[in-house]
């Protein structure tokens, strides 16, 4: 790929990968895109972009997509290509005849959140409408599904508190459990202006990420914890505030609940939180959590960022909730430069969310069981909804194995490589009689299938993304669809082959529409609006015409602030001595989560395998070299990396990214969830390292 030549048109769109949602200028000259340059009008990047974005455009047009519709009877058999409709045909007559064998609740569907969140709106409509029950799920429920949790439960709605701009008005930033250098380039460059401008910042990590020390920057103070012991670290930071004085008194007065808010005081002041009992749990020395807490109790306006290092937990929602408490009790909510802030790991995770597939919630996050939301689903879709929450993945996995659930349409997902596991994923996957999936590419889920429905690319589609500071941002369709069918009309097409066909959309503009009207944060958004106005951040209706930067100002979603007691309990996955370290995960600058779409870019020259980094101490006692090849095995099973020697990591603590899918970093990660979301565990697996031969 080659950036070159005059181009004759612009395309304003927005990129595909992670939560900033950055938009940006495709330049094409006839169809083909020759560049694509960041938009100065961006209201999430300013003009900016990084390396990841800057060169998407280039899997779009890579000899690997497939373009036209595949179909076998058996999974051992060769793809046959077909018509749309011979391949929807198929597709929605296994569907029917697996209802008709093994009831209604037999089938379901699984979202992307790298689709619109029209296409996703279609997907959890056919399933509620079509399939008639609840057996839609999101691959945030592998994410961020503890951040919707946690949120919901002490403020009141499943989203970060911000807009990104926020962050230039905090003096202090406590980042935990996320590397946004790599992983979002674009705040992180927006962060590392303010902490030049003399923020202060607090880094609660394993690993020592770039922003610990870069260039003009250095935080004040790094707490290198055990993977797994978040809830510890957090609880003794609000200790420290509680016994110090240090808390917002007026602020918990005025906007939260007396009752929780009490009970929670007696719960964080115990000497069970306090930072000597945090340090003999995280190995985070007493003093440096004292110092850190006074910081960002005592520092003025305190912010938290935090990524998946906080939600891949078995105390995912815990630990979201253990940062919401915090933020309540010292008055960092509701105005700049404080909140609680996820950083999103994909482009449209937030929107897949808001969409509701969720199998416990319409889209808006409003429970299936309430009768009332139901009755305004089943008048607008005249069909009876279900008042019993669906399965998620993991169950959905598991009731496959077990013989019950039979049939599976997969929206632009990879949960092959994805989800942990692996083994257990493709047991599930083999025991279907029908697993549809729709992608780019032949992915690793597709060895599985028995219908392929070509996807389109971000280049292809007609919609919208939703970021992580819940901006709403137009994607525009660049270039003609490849596949001949754009991917909304095929979902389409297959709710109306299972017999579904009440309102026909003409077009994506039109089930925006429906969005609106049936999702009261959505109230006063179109296509229309966004391509008019620009950007803008729901809740967006009558209440509030222009969009909210900030949630929460005046008072909380749920009415008061609701606290939580968020005791420890450790993971159930120790290292022990047959597994003494622990394996932890992340990403890389150039990459993007399974590398589906960032391995055909040009990036694939930057990072072209993924390693296993290990302090130089645990190399040596294992006579590992730098940049020899290693086995990593736990529990669950053995994979093979490449080793790197890094002073970055604390001794007994491995690390690497997931970026390929010869590495399978999910063989070896446990079946260990977030108690409330089944969240899975992915940042805590202990391992045993050995010297090995290549793979
Ligand atoms: Fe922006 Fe993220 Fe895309 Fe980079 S990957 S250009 S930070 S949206």
């Amino acid at each position: 790929v080659v950036e070159h030549g005059v181009p004759d048109r612009t395309v304003k769109t927005t990129c595909a990968y992670c939560g900033v949602g950055c938009s940006f200028k495709a330049e094409l000259k006839g169809n083909q895109v020759i560049r694509m340059v960041p938009d100065k009008d961006g209201k999430a990047n300013h003009g900016h972009s990084c390396v990841k974005g800057r060169f998407a455009w280039g899997y779009a047009s890579h000899a690997d997509r497939i373009t036209a519709p595949m179909i076998r009877d058996s999974i051992d058999e060769p793809w046959r290509e077909v018509s749309w409709d011979e391949a929807i045909g198929f597709a929605a007559t296994r569907l029917k005849a697996t209802q008709a064998e093994h009831g209604r609740k037999s089938i379901g569907a699984i979202s992307s959140s790298r689709c619109t969140i029209e296409e996703v709106w279609l997907v959890q409509r056919m399933v509620r409408a079509a399939f008639s029950n609840n057996n839609i799920d999101t691959c945030a429920r592998v994410c961020h599904s503890p951040t919707g949790y946690g949120l919901k439960q002490t403020y009141g709605t499943s989203a970060g508190t911000q807009d990104f701009d926020s962050v230039e008005d905090a003096d202090v930033i406590l980042l935990i459990g996320a590397n946004p250098t790599d992983a979002h380039p674009v705040f992180a460059s927006q962060m590392k202006r303010r902490l030049r401008e003399g923020a202060k910042l607090i880094v609660a990590d394993p690993r020592a990420i770039d922003l610990v020390r870069t260039p003009h920057v250095e935080a004040a103070h790094h707490l290198a914890l055990q993977p797994g012991t978040n809830v510890a670290l957090v609880n003794a930071l609000a200790h420290v505030a509680a016994t110090e004085g240090l808390l917002d008194e007026d602020f918990v007065a005025e906007r939260c609940e007396t009752d929780s808010f009490a009970d929670w005081i007696d719960f964080i002041r115990d000497d069970a939180n306090s930072p000597e009992a945090a340090a003999a749990i995280t190995g985070v020395p007493a003093d440096d959590i004292r110092a850190a807490a006074r910081l960002y109790a005592g520092g003025g306006k305190a912010a938290i960022y935090y990524g998946l290092g906080v939600t891949e937990h078995s105390q995912g929602s815990t630990m979201v909730m253990g940062m919401a408490n915090l933020a309540m009790a010292t008055g960092n909510i509701g105005r700049r430069g404080v909140g609680v802030n996820p950083l999103r790991g994909q482009n449209n995770v937030q929107g897949s969310c808001d969409m509701g597939s969720f199998p416990h919630e319409f889209p808006g996050y409003r429970h299936v069981s309430d009768d009332a939301t139901r009755a305004i689903f089943e008048t607008a879709w005249k069909r009876p909804q279900d008042a019993e929450p669906g399965l998620r993945i993991p169950n959905m996995f598991d009731e496959a194995c077990g013989g019950t659930f039979k049939g599976l349409y997969v929206q632009g997902e990879d949960i092959a490589q994805s989800d942990p596991n692996t083994q257990h994923v493709e047991a599930a996957l083999r025991a279907l009689d029908i697993l549809i999936v729709q992608d780019l590419f032949l992915n690793e889920t597709a060895r599985f299938a028995h219908v392929f429905l070509p996807g389109t690319s971000f280049l292809e589609k007609d919609g919208c993304f939703i970021n992580a500071e819940r901006r709403i941002n137009r994607v525009r369709p660049a270039i003609p669809v490849k596949t001949g069918m754009a991917e909304w009309a095929v979902t389409q097409s297959l709710t109306l082959a299972m017999g579904y066909d009440e309102t026909v959309f003409s077009s994506s503009a039109e089930i925006m529409d429906e969005i609106a009207t049936l999702t009261p944060t959505f109230a006063d958004v179109s296509h229309a609006r966004l391509d008019r106005d620009g950007s803008v951040q729901w809740p967006c209706n009558e209440a509030a015409p222009q969009g909210t930067p900030i949630m929460h100002v005046d008072g909380f979603v749920r009415g008061k602030g609701h606290f939580v007691i968020t005791k420890f309990v450790p993971t159930t996955e120790r290292a022990n001595r047959k597994f003494p370290l622990i394996l932890t995960t992340g990403r890389i600058l150039s990459q993007y989560n399974v590398g589906a779409q960032s391995r055909r870019t040009e990036n694939a020259r930057w990072h072209d395998e993924d390693v296993l980094e290990l302090h130089p101490s645990d190399a040596e006692a294992r006579g590992i070299l730098d940049g020899h090849w290693v086995s990593v095995r736990s529990r669950k099973g053995e994979t093979t990396l490449r080793a790197r020697h890094s002073e970055r990591m604390a001794p007994g603590v491995v690390y690497t990214t997931f970026h390929h899918p010869e590495t399978g970093a999910n063989v070896v990660t446990t079946e260990n969830s977030d108690w409330a979301t089944s969240c899975p565990e992915y940042k805590v697996t202990a391992v045993e390292v050995a010297p090995a031969n290549h793979r």
